[in-house]
């Protein structure tokens, strides 16, 4: 199924076809991806172990997602809450066991309840107004949500997140939040400029080791680097990286 046919409404179908040649595809860019994860470990003197994947869907449908599993991805990212929840539902139409998704893109308050409880990890945290309704929210239903400050380190006015002194000054009120497990941190790097991603992967790990003091919690988590900078982000510290085109794009150019 696309994405197109999503967008208009069709309900999802109950069985989720892969297809064989997709899968092939999927499972050899994924040895490729592994090999370059690697060898940025290597670089930078880090275990492979200590690096984890997230698939980013949202340019794909359910039988894409499913194809991945296939070839071994475990997690999923998805950018809108809407989507999110209706890959969920199409795996459960299907009766099959859904992989985890977590949230990455902009969540907008009257989204919350759509995404508590579905989304394994809300890793775009970006104010202090937004940690407080997810914690309230979730406080209701008896859950603890585990989150990740979204931090703009670059500064770009395009990108959203925490201001670094945003989130100093506001350190206190999020470890106080009692709904939401603080994990870490998240950023994106400006694109086509390599020295650039690096300087901001190294400041969200500088913040990250910043937080970590203010908050007394161990943010073991710091989701940096995409299809075009992940190595960089490796390189840099990440412990997540979020990939999608290079995933499941043919058109993506691994060179
Ligand atoms: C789309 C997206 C990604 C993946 O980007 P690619 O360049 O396709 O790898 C990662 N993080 C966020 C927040 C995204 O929106």
């Amino acid at each position: 199924m696309s994405s197109s046919e999503l967008d208009t409404g069709v309900p999802a179908p109950a069985t989720i076809e892969v297809d064989e040649a997709y899968l092939a595809f999927v499972r050899e860019r994924r040895a490729a991806i592994l090999a370059r994860l690697e060898a940025a470990c290597a670089r930078s003197g880090r275990s492979a172990s200590e690096v984890t994947l997230d698939a980013v869907s949202k340019t794909v449908g359910p039988a894409e997602v499913l194809a991945a599993m296939r070839a071994g991805y475990t997690s999923f990212a998805e950018n809108r809450p809407q989507e999110l929840v209706r890959k969920l539902d199409a795996f459960a139409a299907a009766g099959i066991e859904a992989p985890r998704f977590d949230m990455i893109g902009n969540l907008q308050k009257n989204k919350i309840n759509a995404v508590l409880g579905r989304a394994s990890l809300v890793q775009s945290i970006s104010s202090l107004t937004l940690a407080q309704a997810v914690s309230s929210r979730a406080e209701r239903t008896g859950l603890t949500v585990p989150v990740l400050l979204e931090c703009n380190v670059s500064g770009e006015l395009s990108k959203g997140g925490f201001a670094p002194d945003e989130v100093r000054a506001a350190a206190d009120e999020l470890g106080a939040l009692p709904a939401l497990s603080i994990e870490g941190v998240m950023c994106m790097a400006p694109a086509h400029d390599a020295d650039a991603a690096r300087r901001t992967f190294a400041g969200a790990r500088e913040l990250r080791e910043e937080l970590r003091g203010r908050m007394g919690f161990a943010l073991p988590t710091l989701s940096c680097g995409m299809s075009d900078d992940f190595e960089i982000a490796v390189e840099e510290g990440s412990t997540l990286v979020r990939l999608g085109r290079i995933v499941f794009s043919a058109e993506y150019d691994l060179a």
